[in-house]
C-alpha cells in the first residue's frame, strides 16, 4: 500500500469528527458540526493527496470546533477605532447618536406605521415619513431617500437621463471606491457619458459646446477623496446653472459627503452644504446619509418636486428602497439637526468639534497611570470621502515596545475584545483619541493594560 493510501486511511469519519467537535464545543448545534467536519475533513484530504501527512483527528476536530464558531459569531463584530478617522468606511462609517439608536431600535422590535396612514386606517406612505424632515433640513421642495448615495445617483440618471447625453467635466469623471466608478455609474444607467473641458481645468464654455439635442443633464460630482492643486478651474456655479437653464438641461450635483454644517467654523476647509448646492441652482442634489450627515447607510435626493417624483416613480425605486430602520434612524439624525444641537449629540459632529484639552484628559483617563504609554500630538481626518488632505488636530496614546515589533503590537490590538484599530506612525502604535467612542474609553484602559 502507498504511503498515500495509508494516509487516506489515517483521516477520521465525518461522524467521528462531527462528535469530536460537539464535545469541544457544546454550543455548536449538531448539524453545524457535520458541516464543519465536511469542511475539514475535506481539507485534510486535500492535504494528503498533495503528498503531506494526514493531520490526527484531535486537530481535524479543533479546526472544526473553530470553523463552526466563527460562523455562530455575531457579525460585523463592534471594533474600537482608534485610527484617527472620523468616517472610516472600511470601520462602517458614521456611529449613530443614542436618540437614532433608540428610534432603530423602537422601528425594528415591533410593527409601525411603516405604511400604514393612522388617520384613514389604510395603506400610507413609506416615504412620507422622512421626506417632510429632509425637506425642512435642507431646505428642498421635494425629497427622495434611498438606500445609499450610489443608488441615488444611478437612479437620478436612470429616470431623467436614460439614452441621453450627460455632460461631465473629466477632472469630475472619478472613483470613489468600492467600485463606484462615475463613468459606470452612467453607463449602468442608460445614459451617455460626454467628457467636457481637461482634467485640471474646466470651463462654463466647455460645458456650452458640448451642448446637443441629445444632451439631457449637466453632473457635477464632488471630488470627495482627492484635491486638485495648482493651475486649476471649475466653472462659477451660478453661471453653469444659467447655461443649464438657458438649454433647458438639468443640472445635477452629486455632493456625496454632503454637509448640513459649516466645517469652516471647526478649522476645516470648506465642504459644499447641501443648501447652498440647491441655492447655486442645482436640480438635483444627491448625497449620502452615513458620511458627514452622521445617520446611518443611505442616499437622499432633492430639489424640486417635478424633478424628483419622476425618480420616485422608475420601477427601479422599489428595488433601491430603505428599509423601516434606516428611515427611522434617519428621521432621528435629522431631527437633531432641525433642534440646532448636531454638533453635540450627532458622534460624527461631535468628533469633529472635540477640542484638544478634552482629548488630552481623555487619553490620561485611558492611560491611567499605565507605564510604557505616553501622550503625543496626532493628526485625525474626517475621511469618508470629505476634506481629502485636511487635518484635524489631535492626542493620540503612543505605545513604547521593546523587543515587539508595531506590527506585532498592533496585531495584537486587533486580536483583543473588542478589536482596537490604531495606527502605525514612523514605527509606533498610535491611538488616536478623536474617534474612539466616550463609552469604549474603560474597554481600551483594560485593553492597553493587558498588552
Ligand atoms: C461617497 C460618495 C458616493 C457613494 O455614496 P454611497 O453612500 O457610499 O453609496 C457617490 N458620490 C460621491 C461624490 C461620494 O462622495
Amino acid at each position: 500500500m502507498s504511503d498515500a493510501r495509508a494516509n487516506f486511511r489515517l483521516i477520521p469519519s465525518v461522524e467521528v469528527v462531527a462528535q469530536a467537535i460537539e464535545r469541544l464545543a457544546p454550543d455548536v448545534p449538531a448539524r453545524l458540526a457535520v458541516r464543519a467536519a465536511r469542511a475539514e475533513i475535506a481539507l485534510a484530504r486535500n492535504a494528503v493527496a498533495r503528498g503531506h501527512q494526514a493531520s490526527c483527528a484531535d486537530a481535524i476536530a479543533e479546526a472544526g470546533a473553530l470553523r463552526a464558531r466563527l460562523v455562530l459569531q455575531e457579525a460585523p463584530q463592534p471594533v474600537i477605532n482608534a485610527t484617527g478617522v472620523i468616517i472610516h468606511t472600511n470601520l462602517g462609517r458614521a456611529p449613530l447618536s443614542d436618540q437614532a439608536l433608540a428610534a432603530v431600535h423602537a422601528a425594528a422590535s415591533g410593527y409601525s406605521d411603516l405604511e400604514y396612514d393612522l388617520g384613514t386606517g389604510r395603506r400610507g406612505s413609506r416615504s412620507n415619513h422622512i421626506s417632510d424632515v429632509v425637506r425642512e433640513v435642507t431646505g428642498a421642495a421635494a425629497a427622495l431617500v434611498l438606500n445609499n448615495n450610489a443608488a441615488a445617483v444611478f437612479l437620478t440618471l436612470e429616470a431623467h437621463a436614460r439614452g441621453r447625453e450627460v455632460l461631465v467635466a473629466r477632472g469630475e469623471s472619478i472613483e470613489i471606491g468600492g467600485g463606484f466608478r462615475i463613468p459606470e455609474i452612467l453607463q449602468a444607467s442608460g445614459a451617455r457619458l460626454r467628457d467636457v473641458g481637461t482634467t485640471n481645468r474646466t470651463r462654463v464654455e466647455d460645458y456650452a459646446r458640448a451642448v446637443n439635442d441629445d444632451t439631457a443633464a449637466i453632473m457635477r460630482v464632488h471630488p470627495s477623496n482627492f484635491a486638485q492643486m495648482g493651475f486649476t478651474e471649475s466653472p462659477d456655479p451660478a453661471e453653469l446653472a444659467g447655461l443649464a437653464r438657458e438649454r433647458g438641461l438639468l443640472l445635477i450635483n452629486d455632493l456625496g459627503s454632503g454637509a448640513l454644517l459649516d466645517t469652516t467654523a471647526y478649522g476645516l476647509a470648506r465642504e459644499p452644504l447641501i443648501g447652498e448646492a440647491l441655492d447655486a441652482g442645482a436640480d438635483l442634489v444627491t448625497f449620502s446619509g452615513d458620511k458627514l450627515l452622521g445617520g446611518p447607510q443611505a442616499g437622499v435626493i432633492v430639489g424640486a418636486a417635478e424633478v424628483v417624483d419622476p425618480i420616485a416613480r422608475r420601477p427601479l425605486a422599489r428595488a433601491l428602497r430603505p428599509d423601516k430602520m434606516t428611515i427611522a434612524g434617519l428621521r432621528a439624525t435629522l431631527g437633531h439637526y432641525l433642534r440646532d444641537e448636531a454638533p453635540a449629540t450627532v458622534p460624527v459632529w461631535r468628533m469633529i468639534a472635540a477640542g484638544l484639552d478634552e482629548l488630552r484628559e481623555r487619553a490620561e483617563r485611558v492611560m491611567n497611570g499605565t507605564a510604557g504609554l505616553r501622550p503625543v500630538p496626532s493628526s485625525a481626518a474626517v475621511g469618508g470621502g470629505s476634506l481629502p488632505g485636511q487635518v484635524l488636530p489631535s492626542v493620540a496614546i503612543e505605545i513604547a515596545h521593546e523587543g515587539t515589533g508595531a506590527d506585532e503590537l498592533a496585531a495584537r490590538l486587533r486580536n483583543c475584545s473588542p478589536p482596537v484599530v490604531g495606527r502605525i506612525h514612523s514605527g509606533h502604535v498610535r491611538l488616536d483619541m478623536r474617534t474612539v467612542l466616550p463609552r469604549d474609553e474603560d474597554a481600551l484602559r483594560t485593553a492597553l493594560r493587558a498588552l
